[in-house]
């Protein structure tokens, strides 16, 4: 999940410890007035890949793990599905899920904006504390996960939030014309991710978009099933 700093904060940061392509950095400031919506749709998902069209290159993205683990450094927020409180209410040694969510769990809310539309879609969601002591004016901010160690593994994978197997994908749900979801998903430019890459072809992606593909789209369902059965609610206001 994003941090709530500014992008160019973040990416300064960043900038600090790894290149980052100078049109890159412009782009995710929303500096290029050329950027184009590209679509990719890999299994159940349609991919919004963009483009600078000027150069003619696509944006990329490259998991850059274990050099790198900067999400989990700069953690915003873990949103859990229903999914994922059974899962890490048994894995953090819970009895039960009540308890779990007294002791481990606060509220986020946060607004989330359709990539290249205008629907501003304010979710509220159960989130994991990335701190034991996290309180809720922190939702948001970076801060490095307790569950993070100085090798830079996640002390509770495989079992962690599902938010945490998609960044820096964000995903939305939208009907076709039959009223039958379809799952859209493109990049979160939080400034805090230096896999992305200039390339003029699709093809190095691909393998990624396949492996992302179930796993957005899994994940939406779980949203779904959790807002529908109340553990969060997602709000869409047309912008
Ligand atoms: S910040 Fe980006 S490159 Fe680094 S570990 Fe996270 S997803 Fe991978
Ligand atoms: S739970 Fe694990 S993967 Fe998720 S932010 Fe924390 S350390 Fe990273």
């Amino acid at each position: 999940m994003p941090n709530g700093n500014s992008v160019k904060d973040s990416l300064d940061v960043l900038a600090k410890k790894w290149p980052i392509d100078s049109k890159l950095y412009d782009m995710q400031l929303g500096m290029r007035d050329d950027v184009v919506d590209n679509t990719v749709k890999v299994e159940q998902v349609i991919f919004h890949v963009p483009t600078l069209s000027k150069d003619r290159l696509y944006v990329l993205w490259k998991c850059l793990w274990p050099e790198c683990h900067n999400c989990c450094e700069r953690q915003g927020r873990l949103p859990l599905t229903k999914d994922d409180i059974a899962l890490l209410a048994k894995k953090l040694g819970y009895e039960s899920k009540i308890e779990f969510v007294r002791n481990e769990v606060g509220i986020s809310s946060w607004q989330e904006q359709e990539a290249f539309g205008n629907i501003i879609t304010t979710l509220s969601m159960l989130s994991l504390k990335r701190k034991k002591d996290e309180r809720g004016e922190e939702d948001g901010t970076p801060l490095r996960c307790r569950f993070l160690d100085d090798k830079g593994y996640c002390g509770i994978h495989p079992d962690k939030p599902g938010v945490c197997w998609l960044y820096p994908f964000t995903s939305w749900l939208e009907s076709d014309k039959f009223g039958k979801p379809v799952v859209h998903a493109t990049y979160q430019f939080t400034g805090d991710c230096p896999g992305f890459y200039l390339d003029d072809s699709l093809d190095s992606i691909m393998p990624v978009l396949q492996e992302y593909a179930p796993k957005i789209y899994n994940y939406n369902m779980a949203v779904q099933r959790t807002t529908r059965e109340s553990y969060g609610f997602i709000n869409f206001v047309s912008g």
